[in-house]
C-alpha cells in the first residue's frame, strides 16, 4: 500500500475511534476542492483534507508569507518569508504527502475573479480573514447550485465556521451583508492564537468532508462558535427573501460534478 494511503488510513482510523464520521478516501481522491486563503486557517484545513484522502486541490491566495505569520501558519519555514502562500502551501503538502494534483491561483477573490478562481471545483473552504470574501464565495455556491462550502473565521481566542449546501440556509441568511471594513478587526491588527486557527481550520475542513459524505455535522446550516468557554451552535433558518430561497436553487437538480 502506498505510504500516503497508509497515512490516510491511520488518520481515518483515529477519527473512527473518537466517534467521527469518516468520508470515503477513495471518493475524495477525485473530488476537486478549493481552499480560499492559505494562512492560519487554510494551512490546517488543507492538512485535514489531504489527510482524509483529498488529492486534487486549488489553493487561492494573493498574499506572501510574513514573519508575523509563522507562529500560526506552521507549515511555512522561516526561509519562505516573502514567498507566495499558495505556492508554499503546495510545496509543503507535497513534501509531506507525496504527489498531489494542486493548482495555485495567486489572486484575491472578488466578484469578478471568483468564478475563474473556483472554476472546476466541487467544494470550497473559505479561510481568509476578509469578511467580504466569505459573502462572495457564498454567492458563488448559491449561483453554482449543488456546490458545498464551509466559511471559517478566527480572531483573538475564538473562531467560527458555517457549512452551506443547497439543502441549508446560507451565509447571507445569517449576516445579510458584509460589515463595514472600517469597524472590522483583522488578525493582523487584533491578533489570533495559533492553536485557535489550528482547531477552527481543521474543524471547518472536517465539516465540509462530512457534508460531502452525505452525513452532515452540526455546522451544516448552522454557525458553530469556538471560544475559551467551549462550543456554541446557532441553527440558521433559510430567510424567505434571501438569494438561497429561490425555488430553482433550493429544489432544482444539483450541478454536475466537474470533469475528472
Ligand atoms: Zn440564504
Amino acid at each position: 500500500m502506498p505510504v500516503q494511503r497508509r497515512r490516510t488510513c491511520a488518520a481515518v482510523a483515529t477519527w473512527r475511534r473518537v466517534g467521527l464520521n469518516v468520508p470515503s478516501a477513495l471518493a475524495l481522491e477525485q473530488l476537486p476542492i478549493a481552499i480560499v486563503g492559505c494562512g492560519g486557517l487554510g494551512v490546517p484545513a488543507a492538512w485535514t483534507l489531504v489527510l482524509a484522502g483529498c488529492r486534487r486541490l486549488t489553493l487561492v491566495d494573493d498574499d506572501c508569507i510574513e514573519l508575523s505569520n509563522l507562529h500560526r501558519q506552521v507549515l511555512y519555514p522561516h526561509a519562505a518569508i516573502g514567498l507566495s502562500k499558495a505556492q508554499q502551501l503546495a510545496t509543503a503538502l507535497q513534501a509531506r504527502f507525496g504527489p498531489l494534483d494542486i493548482h495555485c491561483r495567486q489572486l484575491r477573490v472578488t466578484a469578478e475573479t471568483v468564478s475563474p478562481a473556483l472554476n472546476g471545483c466541487a467544494a470550497v473552504v473559505e479561510c481568509t480573514d476578509d469578511a467580504a470574501s466569505k459573502f462572495i464565495v457564498n454567492d458563488w455556491l448559491v449561483a453554482d447550485r449543488g456546490r458545498t462550502g464551509t466559511m471559517a473565521a478566527a480572531i483573538g481566542r475564538g473562531g467560527q465556521w458555517f457549512t452551506v449546501s443547497r439543502h441549508t440556509s446560507c451565509y447571507r441568511c445569517l449576516f445579510q451583508q458584509p460589515p463595514d471594513p472600517q469597524i472590522l478587526a483583522t488578525c493582523s491588527v487584533a491578533g489570533v492564537l495559533g492553536p485557535v486557527v489550528g482547531a477552527v481550520g481543521s474543524w471547518a475542513a472536517r465539516s465540509l468532508l462530512a457534508a460531502l459524505q452525505g452525513q452532515p455535522d452540526a455546522a451544516h446550516g448552522a454557525l458553530v462558535r469556538f471560544s475559551p468557554r467551549g462550543l456554541l451552535r446557532t441553527a440558521v433558518v433559510r430567510a424567505a427573501d434571501c438569494i438561497c430561497a429561490d425555488a430553482s436553487y433550493r429544489d432544482g437538480p444539483d450541478a454536475p460534478n466537474p470533469p475528472h
